[in-house]
């Protein structure tokens, strides 16, 4: 099997799960009990969010487990928005659905909403974020990292600019980039982030919403005080240790995976370059955990199930809405073709990848054009 699809979600690291197995069996208890069982779970978890804290130097920071980073994307958005009956929230063309979607919601309700425009290579103009900003801005949200071209977002300017605006909160979706780039901003100058466990081979089930101390989220779900009821409910010790787990393990290999992936994509990029029926969406400054391409006179799908055929796994966008059929929306952003946004296929790398399984796939790629 060539899998080629780490984006859309990535295996279980083996430490993770044997951390998860472990504290599912012998921290069965649940942490709100009063007995001792309850105490020792509770323990393990105050235990994970201060180590998860620590090595994401948010130490004045909340942190809330989700489900995954579609929920805390949610609870981030909305726990903001709705505190306040008005004001201008801000976001980009090419923000996941978690995101993209609720701003959508947000002005059918009547919030003045604006989606940023994104240059060629698919970011941002900070330009027009400064110009558009003003004393009635209470929330922008902008990704990290695109999870169809790989972008990167200048976050690092955008928490400048938003200093001038002290009621306007920051939310970043850092799920593309968290352990993959080594980021040239601090996590704690973002008011609100959010992480996924299984991109970055930790459990699914689980991601988190960390958010500024200071920060009183509105309610959206209701039941029990635990999480700062904002996701109350029994709490999964296992599901956050090994969420800990996996970022203790991988956010200082980041630098390293990143080193080996550019290699790869390097490697990648100058065998696509060779097969005319592909145009490559990704620029060369994105990240190279994320290659997005369009195929000349072939449609994505009947390539994604012909790679599929050859036991050879990629997507045709995101995982979340390649059931939909719809033009790819960034990939419409960034190339304001029709053609080519009906038309992609994404490969994405891991630092598991190996320059052999590229040679194979470059292979069936290039056999792949006559289907
Ligand atoms: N944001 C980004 C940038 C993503 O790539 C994804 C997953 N495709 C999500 C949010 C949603 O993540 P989850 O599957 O954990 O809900």
């Amino acid at each position: 099997m060539l899998y080629f699809d780490y984006t859309a979600t990535t295996p279980i690291d083996d430490e993770v799960l044997e951390t998860f197995v472990n504290v599912e069996k012998n921290f069965f208890a649940n942490s709100s009990s009063l007995h001792k069982l309850g105490q020792r779970s509770n323990y393990l978890f105050e235990k994970a969010i201060e180590e998860i804290k620590t090595v994401l130097e948010m130490k004045d920071h909340n942190i809330v487990f989700t489900a995954n980073a579609t929920e805390a994307n949610n609870l981030a958005i909305y726990g903001i928005v709705l505190k306040s009956s008005r004001g201008k929230i801000i976001t980009t063309k090419i923000e996941h659905p978690s995101v993209y979607e609720v701003y959508k919601d947000l002005e059918r309700k009547g919030y003045e909403t604006v989606f940023l425009d994104i240059d060629k290579e698919g970011i941002i103009n900070l330009k027009q974020l400064e110009n558009i900003m003003d004393k009635d801005t209470i929330l922008v949200s902008i990704m990290w990292v695109n999870n169809i071209i790989g972008s990167i977002q200048p976050i690092k300017k955008v928490i400048e600019i938003l200093k001038k605006y002290p009621r306007a909160k920051l939310h970043v979706d850092c799920v593309q980039g968290l352990g993959k780039i080594v980021p040239d901003f601090a996590f704690e100058d973002i008011d609100l982030l959010t992480l996924s466990g299984h991109k970055i081979y930790c459990p699914k089930g689980v991601g988190a919403l960390i958010y500024r101390k200071q920060i009183e989220l509105e309610k959206r779900l209701y039941g029990s005080l635990s999480q700062y009821g904002v996701k109350p409910g029994t709490i999964s010790i296992s599901l956050a240790t090994a969420l800990c787990k996996g970022l203790k393990k991988y956010i200082p290999l980041t630098k390293k995976h990143y080193l080996q992936v550019k290699q790869l994509n390097q490697y990648l990029r100058e065998g696509l370059l060779k097969l005319d029926y592909l145009i490559l969406n990704s620029g060369e400054n994105a990240s190279p955990y994320v290659l997005s391409l369009s195929l000349k006179g072939i449609n994505g799908e009947t390539l994604v199930h012909f790679l599929e055929s050859q036991d050879v796994y990629v997507s045709t966008g995101s995982a979340c809405s390649s059931k939909l059929k719809k033009p790819e929306r960034t990939v419409y952003c960034l190339t304001n073709s029709l053609e080519r946004a009906n038309s992609t296929i994404r490969i994405s790398l891991s630092h598991l990848t190996t320059l052999l399984e590229i040679d194979r796939l470059l292979e069936i790629l290039e056999k792949a054009k006559n289907v």
